[in-house]
């Protein structure tokens, strides 16, 4: 920690109509912080120019998120998490929807806010191509009152936004009006989670007899503000897509940006990536015409249905740990239903070999405690494991050490760990069954816990769809 804590003054007035009085009776001196998590790695590096702080954290104000007929209009305090769950992001803002599910990990999408994002004004930050392209509007608040912008052209340069010293962003408004137009967004980073943007995308476009109706196409990271690409939209506007067309727009995609070299990619593979992207989502815009309708069908699972084979192994690992049944169950994509993916997943996981379901095993920690032995668990994994177990957390300590004295057992008997479905079982529960199926034989435990697993891997991919 390069701060010392002693120089920093924070208050935390708890309303909305106090927090803008101690603004404007100071613009510029104090900093609002919400979730933190841009503040305090400045404070951590020691680079936080603000001494005086002032919490905009949990006010209710701010953590609202009402829809109407027209528009839903989210509350800048509102996290990633809330924004995950709340039904109407997934269902008609998918692209927020996919943001809000990569940033960061589980941790960060609890404290991390929309507001946040929007004033830290990254050129990187993943929900930003998403407001652009769904022509979000701003609302400011000061002690001057509420006023209502556009988002378009509220980043004016790198880190520079048209916010006052003495406003708050109190809420983000984004119109009903995209329903039936298919949408896209992916990121390409070291990861998808936990990691920062070389370059993102999000788009929506809608065809009318094969030719492009309405497009609007926003990219991050390759330019000093989020760029919507108006020119290349302009390229595709009216045309039918072929392979010429995929080549205007990838011309035009990269004469519109301004990437730059930095520490995490350089400018030339910066723009082959966004003209790829581009080129990427017209493609997959195009074969909408031979797709069936996805009306009806689950938010998560359609868009799962259309991402790149890697990216779409990525996103599902985490509800079963191999990689042979991750890859088993993109191949028998695109999925209409629930029913139609817990089934192809039992089928696929009944084909293993005895190896993929040693890793699928491997991806759990032990009964009783919260990380597996792998370095790299995904942090949906290690959240899933956690709730699964948390009648184990609150058990005496004389059930917990009784747990880790037979898991030792187990281990040392059958060469792994111990895999039960463990969701809804008390500590007791899970000992009891530990200790009787020590007296398996080799095969038998083998099937027992490949069960085990197959049951959990049926109750995360449910917990995967709700988002
Ligand atoms: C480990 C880690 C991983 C991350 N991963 C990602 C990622 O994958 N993608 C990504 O886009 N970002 C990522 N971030 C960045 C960060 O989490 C987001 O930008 C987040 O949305 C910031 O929100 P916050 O509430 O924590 O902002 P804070 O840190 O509280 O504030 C950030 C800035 O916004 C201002 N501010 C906050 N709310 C308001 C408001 N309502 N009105 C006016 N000003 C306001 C503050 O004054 C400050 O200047 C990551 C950060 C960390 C630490």
């Amino acid at each position: 920690m390069r701060s010392n804590p002693s120089d920093y003054e924070m208050v935390a007035p708890g309303n909305l109509n106090s927090i803008v009085s101690l603004l404007a009776s100071e613009p510029g001196v104090w900093l609002p912080i919400a979730g933190g998590t841009d503040v305090m790695v400045q404070y951590a590096a020691g680079k936080l120019p603000a001494r005086k702080l002032v919490s905009i954290w949990n006010l209710p104000e701010l953590r609202r998120i009402d829809v109407t007929a027209s528009e839903i209009r989210i509350g800048a305090g509102c996290t990633y998490t809330e924004l995950r769950k709340h039904e109407v992001v997934a269902r008609e803002f998918p692209l927020l929807h996919s943001a809000a599910r990569w940033t960061g990990g589980i941790a960060n999408q609890n404290r991390g806010t929309i507001g946040g994002n929007i004033v830290n004004a990254s050129p990187a930050a993943d929900s930003l191509p998403a407001l652009l392209v769904y022509d979000a509007e701003l609302i400011l608040v000061s002690v001057r009152g509420e006023h209502r912008l556009p988002y378009a052209g509220f980043h004016t340069g790198y880190k520079k936004t048209l916010l006052a010293p003495d406003e708050l962003i109190q809420a983000v408004c984004l119109p009903r009006r995209f329903p039936g137009y298919f949408s896209h967004a992916r990121k390409v980073g070291a990861r998808n989670s936990q990691a920062i943007s070389k370059v993102c995308i999000a788009a929506l476009g809608r065809l009318t007899d094969g030719v492009v109706e309405d497009i609007r196409i926003a990219l991050g990271s390759v330019a000093p503000v989020p760029l919507r690409l108006t020119e290349t939209e302009r390229t595709a506007r009216g045309n039918v897509i072929d392979s010429d067309l995929l080549l205007l727009a990838r011309k035009a995609a990269i004469a519109e940006i301004r990437p730059i070299d930095d520490i995490r990619s350089t400018a030339r593979y910066r723009a082959a990536v966004a003209g790829n992207l581009v080129a990427e989502f017209l493609k997959l815009l195009s074969s909408q015409r031979t797709m069936r309708n996805d009306a009806g069908v689950n938010a998560i699972l359609t868009q799962w249905n259309r991402l790149p084979i890697d990216e779409a192994v990525h996103e599902i690992l985490p509800c079963c740990g191999s990689k042979a049944w991750g890859r088993g169950m993109v191949a028998k994509r695109p999925f209409e239903s629930e029913a139609a993916l817990l089934a192809a997943s039992d089928e696929t996981w009944r084909d293993l070999t005895k190896s993929d379901w040693m890793e699928a095993f491997d991806s759990h920690p032990r009964i009783g405690e919260s990380r597996s032995s792998l370095p790299l668990s995904p942090a949906q994994s290690v959240e899933w494991s956690a709730q699964e177990q948390r009648n184990v957390g609150e058990a005496e300590a004389a059930v917990k050490k009784a747990l880790a004295n037979e898991n030792r057992e187990y281990e040392r008997r059958f060469n792994r760990i111990f895999i039960v479905c463990a969701t809804g079982k008390s500590a007791q529960e899970i000992l009891e069954i530990l200790r009787s199926r020590l007296d398996n034989d080799s095969d038998t435990e083998l099937h027992e816990a490949a069960e085990q697993q197959r049951q959990i891997t049926q109750i995360r991919l449910k917990k995967w769809l709700q988002g």
